[in-house]
């Protein structure tokens, strides 16, 4: 007899073949539950665009089934789409408590409203047919948390983002026992992150950036130190407030997203603060250097962060001079590399000292190396595995690795944004695909710089612009203003007379050849006059800026 139950579906609507915007969506019957609801950062040919959020009209098309939104951990590549998707959806979310900390700031500052529920880390949420559990994990922000899906074909679980940290800053380390309960019930489907799974190894203990810190504080007498790092690594922020107490400096801290972040981990009990240690950035100049520290957003070397001002010469309480100690406490995120070289050579220049990973152990990552996602894999023993959380190289290592752990290779899933996993008790296959893409947030307008938008914007950038306007007088068939050509971005006016002066000529010679007085399709005469200057400014310059023939009738 057929099987009539319905399946579990698994569907990720970001997150596969890049590193953010992660959002899995599982769905069985009638119940869909969501994990995280992350933002990107546009990629260099997307001009002008602030970020990218997943497109999900696949949930919106099914708004009625959907029961909630868990998410594993504050961080924007999962939870930064937050306020866009609950403009348009009515969905509870569950989370940890500095996690949903962090989306009320965001919540906040849209003005949208939601449903939430802190979770502690070993309790379960029921969602329609799903049963969720959150297990604590670490990663490089705190209140981590991985997932134990119960559903009625097997249980799934989700790692997050994840490192295996034995020591961390604050908190408990990673319930690494109930993973292998877990593993000993039977696991379905392991969804697990696949950041680092390029690198060998285990990824080292935030605290032993604390001890490097130690020896940079001890040997700066007489420097003031300055520390940029993630606004989201709360124990990293932890350690360089330590450090500093003991060595009597006094902290400032500066960059919205970092003060923003600070103030909620101090309000939640996630950042512990000696009394009277910090200090205002107006009050920097009562203090000598050997007395302050300064921790401050610009890791990634963002052109508007405070960084990236300093640099620049560009902050109104920051001046960089030789007394400064500087360290980038952050690696580049890929695509971040340029940037953030550009900054650490114009600090240089400005005659500080400039510490940066690859020169000092000032950073560790908060994702797992090959040897801690193998111990997951092995605590777990999942039947089938869906690598998720990485670009599609990672996510071909992450099966090798599988692999080599003995794993049949057709139980593992390279999948694609989109893609659904179907899957039984004894079963799993990519049946179909659903609507997935990216939707890109200019300013305020969500959605409406598509393809074409981008297309104009990199010709503008690459050619520049020409702009022809021609004044008519149908009534008695003349030309009364023009041909008038302004141009931007394409040539240097003052230098270039005698070339728009041939290119107005070239213009009339069209509007001639076109016979305009009997010709009243202006746009005809448009496409005339826009393919001779075309053909003209190609031969002289090997330029094609955009070219706009606006004909006015008078
Ligand atoms: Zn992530
Ligand atoms: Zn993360």
């Amino acid at each position: 007899m057929a099987d009539r139950k319905p399946s579990l579906k698994v569907v990720s609507l970001g997150g596969l073949g890049e590193i953010g915007k992660n959002m899995t969506v599982l769905e069985y019957g009638d119940d869909i539950i969501i994990i995280d609801c992350g933002v990107a950062f546009p990629e260099d040919d997307m001009l002008g665009i602030d970020l990218v959020i997943p497109d999900y009209s696949y949930l919106t098309k099914n708004r009625d089934r959907v029961k909630a939104l868990f998410l594993t951990h504050g961080h924007e590549d999962h939870i930064g789409s937050i306020p866009y998707f609950l403009k348009e959806m009515n969905v509870p979310i569950y989370a940890t408590k500095l996690t949903l900390g962090l989306v009320d700031n965001k919540l906040k500052e849209h003005d949208v409203k939601a449903e939430s529920y802190c979770i502690l880390p070993g309790e379960t949420v029921k969602a329609g047919c799903f049963e969720v559990e959150f297990i604590r994990t670490t990663h490089s922000i705190a209140d981590s948390v991985a997932f134990a899906i119960k559903t009625p074909v097997g249980i799934i679980v989700h790692s997050g983002d994840f490192k295996i940290d034995y020591t961390p800053i604050q908190g408990e380390a990673m319930d690494l026992q109930r993973f292998a309960e877990l593993g000993k019930e039977g696991v379905l489907l392991f969804l697990c992150e696949s950041t680092n799974v390029e690198q060998k190894g285990y990824t080292m203990s935030e605290r032993t950036v604390g001890s490097i810190f130690e020896q940079i504080f001890d040997d700066s007498e007489d420097s003031r130190i300055i520390v940029a790092t993630f606004s989201s690594n709360i124990h990293r922020i932890q350690q360089v407030i330590n450090s500093a107490h003991k060595h009597n400096r006094k902290v400032v801290i500066i960059g919205r997203s970092m003060n923003n972040a600070a103030k909620t981990a101090i309000e939640l009990g996630y950042l512990t603060v000696p009394e009277n240690i910090m200090i205002e950035p107006s009050e920097l100049k009562n203090y000598t250097p050997e007395q302050l520290t300064i921790i401050t957003t610009g890791s990634q070397g963002e052109p508007m962060a405070a960084l990236s001002r300093m640099a620049a010469s560009d902050h109104r309480q920051v001046e960089i001079n030789q007394l400064d100690k500087i360290i980038i406490s952050a690696s580049p995120i890929p695509g971040n590399e340029k940037l953030i070289s550009k900054v650490i050579n114009e600090l240089m220049k400005k005659g500080a000292d400039v510490l940066y990973e690859g020169l000092m152990e000032v950073h560790v990552s908060g994702h797992a190396k090959q040897e801690e996602i193998k111990l997951m894999h092995a605590l777990v023993k999942p039947k089938y595995l869906m690598p998720i959380h990485g670009e599609y190289k990672h996510l071909k290592q992450h099966k090798e690795l599988a692999k080599n752990m003995g794993m049949p290779k057709e139980n593992i899933f390279l999948m694609s944004n989109g893609e659904v996993l179907e899957i039984s008790r004894d079963n799993a296959k990519v049946v179909n695909s659903v609507h997935s893409g990216h939707i890109l947030v200019d300013g305020l307008g969500v959605g409406d710089v598509g393809n074409i938008v981008l297309k104009d914007r990199r010709h503008l950038s690459q050619d520049g612009l020409m702009i022809v306007v021609i004044s008519v007088d149908k009534e008695i068939s003349e030309i009364v203003a023009g041909p008038e050509i302004i141009s931007r971005g394409f040539v240097y006016v003052r230098e270039a007379e005698d070339l728009l002066d041939e290119a107005k000529n070239v213009v009339s010679e069209a509007l001639d050849r076109c016979s305009w007085r009997k010709n009243t399709e202006w746009s005809l005469i448009k496409a005339a006059i826009k393919e001779s200057l075309r053909e003209f400014v190609w031969l002289k310059t090997k330029r094609s800026p955009m070219i706009l023939p606006i004909i006015m009738e008078v």
